[in-house]
């Protein structure tokens, strides 16, 4: 059985891709406003700075820094905005994206069973540590888990080892005692394999989305419902009923 689950956060745990788009325009729309830009023409260059902002910071959480996308948009449009407009845009994209983001079916009652088998819980997610936390606390996942850790902490991302070995260490548990499941196979799978924890990639019948894929990497385990999970970490039906919580 093994003694620790690590689980990648976006389009794992919540389906993520399905909000990105939609918040970048709820947000953009609001800074369009503000600023008496029209709306269509604004919000495709914050997309178009999206896109290089995630390509111009590789392996570091700057990639995900949507105040940069809306200050080079701001400013390719030459608009007379106010600094002020930079950080509320930013706060209004994340509260409606953990407003807006759905949790993947079965997830709550698959951790609560791993969880009362005693097996710590931690979530490895790429991005700053505050984002990773308020998108777990809008979900109501934090009692769920024992631990999160986010790329911000070790500088670089998945699958760069730093993550994964910060979760070892917290968790007090060797590489091969722990599982660690994702939706990508570069990221989530490969960084995991490469320090010696085995590996599950998470892909769903619906709303799934699996990425990275690398013939040469190969997942330990598949699952397709948060329901196959717990046989995988070595738990059965009526061992999670008769094993005390761990305190
Ligand atoms: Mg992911």
């Amino acid at each position: 059985m093994f003694k620790a689950l690590l689980m990648d956060l976006d389009d794992t745990l919540i389906k993520s891709s399905q909000v990105y788009d939609r918040a970048l325009e709820f947000s953009a729309y609001f800074l369009a406003e503000k600023n008496k830009l029209p709306k269509d023409e604004f919000f495709a260059i914050v997309r178009k700075k999206d896109t290089l902002i995630r390509k111009n910071f590789p392996t570091v959480h700057t990639r995900h820094s949507r105040i940069l996308v809306f200050r080079h948009a701001l400013d390719e449009i030459k608009a007379n905005y106010s600094l002020s407009d930079l950080p509320a845009a930013e706060d209004l994209y994340w509260t409606f994206f953990d407003q807006n983001v759905e949790v993947y079916p079965g997830v709550y009652e698959a951790l609560d069973k791993i969880r009362m088998a005693g097996i710590q819980i931690g979530i490895i997610s790429d991005g700053d540590l505050r984002g990773r936390i308020r998108k777990v606390e809008a979900k109501g996942l934090l009692p769920y888990i024992d631990e999160l850790f986010a790329s911000e902490e070790t500088i670089f991302e998945k699958p760069f080892s730093a993550i994964f070995t910060l979760a070892l260490s917290k968790f007090e548990v060797k590489a091969h005692d722990a599982l660690m499941i994702g939706n990508n196979y570069k990221n989530d799978i490969q960084g995991a394999q490469l320090v010696g924890i085995k590996a599950a990639i998470y892909n769903p019948p619906a709303d799934g989305h699996v990425e990275g894929h690398d013939e040469a990497i190969i997942a330990d385990y598949e699952f397709t419902h948060y329901n196959e999970l717990p046989e995988i970490l070595g738990l059965y039906p009526e061992a999670s009923k008769t094993t005390k919580k761990k305190a």
